[in-house]
């Protein structure tokens, strides 16, 4: 992979790049050291022979000279060449002395004349290539100023170069082959660091932030990785966070009461809580990505959502759902942006018992106004009577005057027994209760309705072994409860009735106080309704009896206020059983 990889032939390139420069330059210095070097230590060398052959020459005659030239030349490996003082070339090793010029004015010779060491490195004509001259002045036959000149061709100093450039080469080649190994082990390592840290970066892009990046030396690379270890960990901090948040979000969504259910463009469900699937009469959980026709198919509902989609608006609505009977919903609808288009959220509030709230107040309102226009419309009739002139007539004044104080008293009951129920439904702190021995609220009960018993010739009865027992209750509210009922019992009677009260324990502990009658009772269909505000049987005889329909309302809500509960059987014309049932105190 190294190989391969565009760092290592970066990284070669530059390397051999520089080992080129390298070379170049060494070479450019190297070999003008070696000329200069080569040249230095040639004409050293034939100094050092021309001084010596000078001493020889001392010793020939100039007939000897062409002899001795060439054995001389032989054993000092170059040309040597015999001049006379006036420059004539009196032999030469390798040329034909006859034929070559005057060599008086050659640089080294005319040095040589005026009694020196000449040197000089020049193109020689009779041999036709470069040499290197000495020349030294030599005394033939006693006489001086003739010139041994010695040469060699320049081509030595040539090979020296080569030999250099040879090694620089090898050394080149070596140096070469060094980096090429280098540059792939250090291309190794970083491309493996590399590979990692993008690896890393590559997981990190799909979302999967588990692990560490091991961070090596600390260099880039390095830093690099320990950043992108922070990023990491930022990362799962923050998928944690989401996670957390998503979590609650969804539980508050699960558990809420509304309804909720979100749809994507294609109306396909995306989410649906438990509240939701229950109103639908779907089962939970709701499998993923259903269609939202498969999961209802109330059209009224798909059209709310549908327009959502379409419009972009949120939307209310009131509607009822085929698979909840009798329940009416408010959804709430509003658009959800996705990211694969407009989606739709709704939000289904059941206000079926808020509807029933509002039909009962509402008929609370007619029934109150219903009651109250009879009283006052009589008042108002026997008044206006009354003053045009009826006031006079002693024979009906005083009837009169009795009719608008009965309606008086009648108006004065209803506003008094509106009053107990308003107070009993708006004060929502619970009265305290306290133990409260029922043997004394059933005698202050049983007192208030003797007068009234006696008169309507009702006897009241109470008997029970838990008389004598303790109930947890408000004396008031069970002193108010007991008067209610046993009012009723001997309201709702014949001449001779009989009226009990019953105590006695549940198997639960509970005590049961019973306020049973055998008078006109109660037909069954009435039965469910009797606890309803101004609910009455017969509105007539409740009226003879001056009752207002309230008074089971009162009772109903003083027991569950006590947290108790009341019950009621009966048989027309046979008798009515209602029955109480608190928490033994
Ligand atoms: P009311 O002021 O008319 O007594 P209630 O709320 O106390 O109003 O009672 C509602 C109706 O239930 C009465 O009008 C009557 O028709 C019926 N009712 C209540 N108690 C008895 C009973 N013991 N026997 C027969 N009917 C009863």
């Amino acid at each position: 992979m190294a190989l391969g990889s565009p760092m290592f032939r970066k990284l070669l390139l530059t390397a051999l790049l520089l080992i080129m420069v390298t070379v170049v330059m060494l070479d450019l210095l190297l070999s003008r050291y070696t000329v200069s070097r080569e040249r230095s230590r040639t004409q050293s060398h034939l100094a050092t022979e021309a001084a010596i052959l000078a001493g020889e020459a001392e010793a020939l005659t100039v007939g000897g000279l062409a002899a001795w030239t060439r054995t001389a030349a032989q054993r000092a490996e170059c040309r040597v060449t015999f001049i006379d003082p006036g420059g004539v070339v009196l032999a030469d090793s390798e040329a034909d002395a006859a034929a070559m010029d005057n060599h008086a004015d050659r640089p080294e010779v005319a040095e040589a004349l005026k009694g020196r060491r000449g040197e000089s490195i020049r193109r020689s004509e009779s041999v036709g290539r470069e040499l290197v001259y000495v020349a030294v002045p030599v005394t033939v036959e006693g006489r001086g100023g003739y010139v041994l000149r010695l040469a060699v061709p320049l081509h030595q100093v040539n090979t020296a170069v080569a030999e250099v450039r040879r090694r620089l080469a090898e050394a080149s080649l070596v140096a070469g082959l060094l980096a090429l190994g280098i540059a792939y082990l250090w291309s190794r390592m970083l491309t493996n660091r590399i590979a990692r840290v993008k690896d890393f970066a590559e997981r990190l892009a799909q979302a999967q932030f588990a692990g560490t990046l091991p961070p090596g030396p600390d260099d880039e690379l390095g830093q690099l990785a320990r950043s992108l270890n922070s990023t990491a960990q930022q990362l799962r901090d923050v998928m944690e966070s989401l996670r957390l948040e998503s979590a609650r979000r969804e539980a508050i969504l699960a558990g809420m009461v509304e309804g909720v259910l979100a749809v994507d463009h294609e109306l396909t469900v995306t989410f649906c809580n438990q509240a939701f699937a229950r109103a639908v009469g779907a089962r939970y959980p709701v499998p993923e990505r259903l269609p939202v026709l498969e999961l209802m198919r109330d059209p009224s509902f798909l059209e709310l959502l549908s327009r959502i989609l379409v419009s972009g608006e949120p939307r209310q609505q009131r509607l009822q759902l085929a698979a909840a009977e009798g329940h009416s919903f408010r959804v709430q609808a509003s658009p959800l942006d996705l990211k694969s288009g407009r989606g739709a959220i709704a939000i289904l509030h059941d206000v079926t018992d808020l509807e029933r709230l509002e039909r009962v107040r509402r008929d609370f309102v007619a029934n109150v106004s219903h009651e109250l226009r009879t009283p006052l419309a009589a008042i108002q009739g026997y008044a206006e009577t009354l003053l045009n002139g009826a006031l006079e007539d002693s024979d009906n004044n005083r009837k009169f005057l009795e009719i608008i104080k009965a309606h008086a008293v009648r108006l004065n009951q209803i506003s008094s027994d509106l009053l107990a129920l308003s107070q009993i439904e708006s004060d929502l702190s619970v009265p305290p209760l306290e133990r409260v021995r029922l043997r004394e609220v059933i005698d202050a009960a049983v007192r208030s309705v003797e007068a009234e018993a006696g008169l309507r010739g009702v006897a009241v009865h109470h008997r029970g072994e838990a008389v004598d027992g303790t109930v947890l209750a408000s004396i008031v509210g069970l002193e108010q409860v007991l008067v209610n009922l046993l009012d009723n019992a001997v309201k709702f009677n014949r001449p001779g009735g009989e009226v009990w009260i019953e105590t006695g324990t549940e198997e639960d502990g509970t005590t049961r106080i019973v306020v049973a009658d055998n008078g006109i009772g109660i037909p069954s269909e009435d039965l469910p309704r009797i606890f309803e505000r101004f609910y009455r049987v017969d509105k007539a005889r409740s009226r003879a009896v001056g009752g207002t329909g309230l008074g089971l309302s009162i009772v109903k809500h003083a027991i569950e206020r006590m947290n108790g509960r009341i019950t009621v059987e009966s048989q027309l014309g046979r008798g009515s059983r209602f029955t109480v049932l608190l928490p033994a105190g």
